[in-house]
């Protein structure tokens, strides 16, 4: 059987293509990426960098605060058709992916838990082999692996993963070794900010290294960062070492003057990264056409089109600019609707 359309990733732009694929009776097959412990150590596990954060403030439709009061202020009681609100409020980042993954299984999507590792875009139907060994033909595929955290590339950083260094708070931040000890987070963007935040529920002092003298965070969360007498920003330091030893893992960090040749030492016991992403696509390489940082171009303005025709990308893989979950959830929505009318021009 050759698939009408087959989506690879499961963050807010699979979910939506496959929810529009779905309800156009194209039953879409998505992978949703495996369980495994390189996806876990990379970023890449199912259901994409949403699942690795706390609450979504800006996701339209899910406000904070008291909905039902909202509700009853601003809607006539007769025209309440919409769902029954509770008491909690917002959503979180994995609730909701998985309210968006059930809304594309209520419209019969099907599911593989596993990554795809190969393609070949050259035959027609696509061919597509998975981790574990699935082989697939479709007609139309949507691309929205998304991206991943970035780390520097450095030994030391490397030697202590799993032992106090991170490129996820939410992740990690909440176990022991965390607790009452400084903690480290190297960057100066919306995420520095949203991980140091969040670090110090448990940190005694989260310290922010930027390597400049302004941050690139939102003004919103720059004032976060300000306001919280738990972070201390250390301006213009990049970092050098990850300092620590086998049996305590992390212990400290060296810092290098990005204004002159001095160094400084640190005591702490993490370090997390937030200094940027990379597109996950390593298994597309050669087969599409990528800018210099590896992310899929769309190739006609306002489409999802990629440089293969039936070929579509939706969210942060072709996107290093918006990296909203909004906006992923858009292209997700545009490579859906591309790919219905790609096939009905085909007659597939
Ligand atoms: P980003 O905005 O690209 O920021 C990356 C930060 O890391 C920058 O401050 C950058 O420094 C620093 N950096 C990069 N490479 C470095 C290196 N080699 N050494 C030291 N520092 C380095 O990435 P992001 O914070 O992950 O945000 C990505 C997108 O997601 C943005 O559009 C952001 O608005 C969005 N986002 C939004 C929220 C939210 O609204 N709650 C939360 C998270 C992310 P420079 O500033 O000097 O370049």
């Amino acid at each position: 059987m050759v698939e009408k359309v087959v989506v690879i990733g499961s963050g807010p732009a699979g979910w939506t293509s496959a929810i529009y694929a779905a309800r156009a009776e194209l039953q879409p097959l998505v992978f949703e990426g495996a369980w495994t412990e390189e996806n876990r150590l990379a970023g890449t596990l199912p259901l994409g960098q949403l699942a690795l954060t706390t609450e979504v403030e800006n996701f339209p439709g899910f406000p904070a605060g008291d909905l039902e009061s909202y509700l009853d202020n601003s809607i006539d009681e007769s025209s309440r058709q919409i769902m029954a609100p509770h008491e909690k409020a917002g959503v979180s980042g994995p609730e909701l992916m998985n309210l968006m993954k059930q809304q594309a299984i209520n419209f019969g999507t099907r599911i593989e838990t596993d990554d795809v590792v190969e393609v070949d875009l050259d035959s027609r139907p696509f061919k597509l082999k998975s981790l574990g060994g699935r082989e697939v033909e479709a007609h139309t595929l949507i691309i929205a692996t998304g991206a991943r955290a970035n780390y520097l590339g450095l030994e030391s950083e490397d030697a202590f993963k799993n032992r106090g260094v991170s490129a996820c708070a939410v992740c990690d931040g909440a176990i022991p070794r965390f607790r009452d000890v400084p903690l480290v987070v190297v960057g100066g963007g919306d995420s520095a900010v949203e991980e140091a935040d969040y670090l110090t529920k448990f940190a005694s002092t989260v310290y922010m290294i930027h390597r400049r003298d302004e941050l690139r965070a939102s003004k919103i969360m720059q004032q976060r960062a300000l306001n919280n007498d738990k972070i201390e920003v250390v301006w213009s330091h990049t970092l050098q070492e990850v300092l620590g030893n086998d049996e305590d893992g992390v212990t400290g960090v060296r810092l290098a003057s990005t204004k002159d040749d001095s160094t400084k030492e640190l005591e702490c016991a993490g370090v997390f990264l937030a200094i940027g992403h990379t597109p996950n696509t390593a298994f597309l390489s050669g087969k599409l056409d990528m800018n210099e940082k590896g992310y899929v171009t769309w190739t006609t303005a306002g489409r999802t089109y990629t440089s293969v025709e039936g070929v579509f990308a939706a969210g942060d893989v072709a996107d290093d600019y918006y990296r909203q979950a909004i906006t992923a959830a858009g292209t997700g929505c545009m490579a859906a609707l591309d790919a219905e009318r790609y096939l009905a021009a085909k007659g597939l």
